[in-house]
């Protein structure tokens, strides 16, 4: 499970310092592959994890995070505190 979550971060010109699921939280809905298909990816018990800190813009990376049905995306700022969700 967590191992799935890879401690990257993301470049230094992203206002976004790094993105976590929780896979606690995921139902497998996948539209934050559909929105960011090079950034999130599902494993084999359907839960997403990033394939790719660096996998999408900020705009896209905070679309796919509003498109999860239960917030499982979670958006950290450079100063590492959660951005999304609020
Ligand atoms: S959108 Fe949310 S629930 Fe759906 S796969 Fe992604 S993290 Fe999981």
């Amino acid at each position: 499970m967590a191992e799935d979550n890879k401690q990257e971060v993301r470049k230094a010109d992203s206002k976004f310092s790094k993105v976590e699921i929780d896979q606690s939280l995921c139902i497998g809905a996948a539209s934050c592959v559909a929105v960011a298909p090079d950034m999130f990816e599902l494993n084999a018990e359907n839960k997403a994890y990033v394939k790719n800190q660096n996998g999408a813009d900020d705009d896209t990376v905070m679309l796919a995070a509003k498109s999860c049905p239960v917030l499982a995306i979670k958006v950290y700022g450079r100063d590492g505190k959660q951005m999304f969700p609020e």
